[in-house]
């Protein structure tokens, strides 16, 4: 996908804009560097006025006609790059996942923008509290000691901002402990690189030359200032899938989703910044970086519905499914098999992919896949 490949000539501060083909890149840990930033602006800028929230409260209803989330009845169209099936049934999360192999297909961040994804107080501290450690760590070249840290800085934002990740990080373990590595690790490459850390100097200068108008209520960011900071995170996406992919990071995302790198990156950023933009500004932002969205109709002809036997939700089969991750708690689950019924109270649900037994979401009594199915 070539972010801003949709721009002709100018944009409309004059500037002829570049033509510039970004190629995809595994940058989850620079996105949420990216989306810090931005919080800590939201943060310097809320300490003057206590209460008033960061480009208005209401700031998701104010680009309403830029940033509509699907309708009930619509789903974001998309392919599922793994096995080519289109999206046919609805997602509650920003995380889209493929109806038929269960595979991570897009991240919808117009569904994204309708969930408070902000990393609480707990988290904040943590991270502050460790900048001095990750420092010395930096400038002493001990990448050991720096990945322990990123480690401790990503498990902390995979428990306490879930909203944040996808939802497979919920419940099942192994995914949460393979995206901690992979962000932690994808850090370790960041923070070691020369060029990676030059453009993290010019990011920050960037941040810190923006210039703000407005009241403190709606505080909205002059996009002539505004406009520059795009052009070093293009860089930097580039820069990161190049150490992504020499360092063979990407291959530690359990998500396998080096493809959605790019839009991740831009996602995380358009949800820091879009805020504060004017409505023009945030249009011009989402066409730029292809995240303007597509609904279309959900398709659930001839889905059965099961039952999840994690979390008890209701889960739909289309026919020919082969997994299907359960919007409510995340799990992955083998919908080939026939449900299994709990030998205490007579729930039927759907294993997840690989587990022998399961405590009955409904009455917690063992169940066990033996001998079924
Ligand atoms: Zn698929
Ligand atoms: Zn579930
Ligand atoms: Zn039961």
């Amino acid at each position: 996908m070539g972010l801003f490949g949709k721009d002709k000539g100018k944009d409309k501060d004059g500037h002829a804009t570049q033509r510039r083909r970004v190629a995809v890149v595994s940058v989850g840990a620079m996105a949420e560097q990216l989306r810090t930033a931005a919080l800590q602006q939201a943060q310097q800028l809320q300490a003057g006025a206590a209460g008033s929230g960061g480009g208005g409260a209401d700031w998701v209803r104010r680009l309403r006609s830029v940033l509509s989330g699907p309708d009930a009845g619509y789903v974001k169209r998309c392919t599922c790059t793994f096995c080519g099936a289109p999206k046919k049934l609805p997602s509650t999360n920003a995380y889209v996942y493929c109806d038929y192999c269960g595979s991570l297909a897009d991240y919808d961040l117009h569904r994204a923008c309708e969930t408070d994804t902000m990393p609480g107080p707990e988290y904040t501290r943590l991270v502050n509290g460790l900048q001095p450690e990750l420092k010395a760590a930096r400038a002493a070249g001990d990448t050991t000691h720096y990945r322990e840290l990123q480690r401790q800085v990503f498990g902390a934002y995979v428990t306490n901002c879930p909203m944040a990740v996808s939802h497979r990080a919920k419940a099942d373990e192994d995914y949460r402990n393979d995206l901690v590595a992979y962000l932690a690790e994808s850090g370790v490459q960041r923070a070691f690189d020369p060029e990676a850390t030059r453009l993290e100097q010019e990011m920050a200068q960037r941040v810190a030359a923006l210039r703000w108008t407005g009241s403190v209520m709606t505080r909205q960011v002059d996009t002539g200032s505004f406009w520059p900071m795009t052009e070093t995170l293009s860089r930097q996406v580039e820069v990161h899938d190049m150490l992504n992919r020499r360092s063979g990071v990407s291959e530690l995302d359990p998500d396998k989703a080096d493809f959605l790198q790019s839009k991740l990156a831009w996602s995380m950023f358009c949800q820091g910044w879009l805020r504060y933009l004017p409505e023009d500004a945030a249009q011009q932002l989402l066409e730029r970086t292809g995240l303007t969205n597509e609904y279309v109709p959900i398709q659930p002809e001839g889905s059965q519905d099961r039952r999840c036997s994690g979390c008890g939700g209701e889960i739909h089969a289309l026919p020919g499914a082969k997994e299907v991750v359960c919007d409510g708690c995340g799990r992955k689950l083998d919908v080939t098999a026939a449900e299994l019924t709990c030998g205490n109270c007579g729930a039927t649900m759907t294993f997840p992919s690989g587990a022998s037994h399961m405590a009955c979401p409904y009455c917690k009594v063992d169940v066990e896949r033996v001998g079924i199915g």
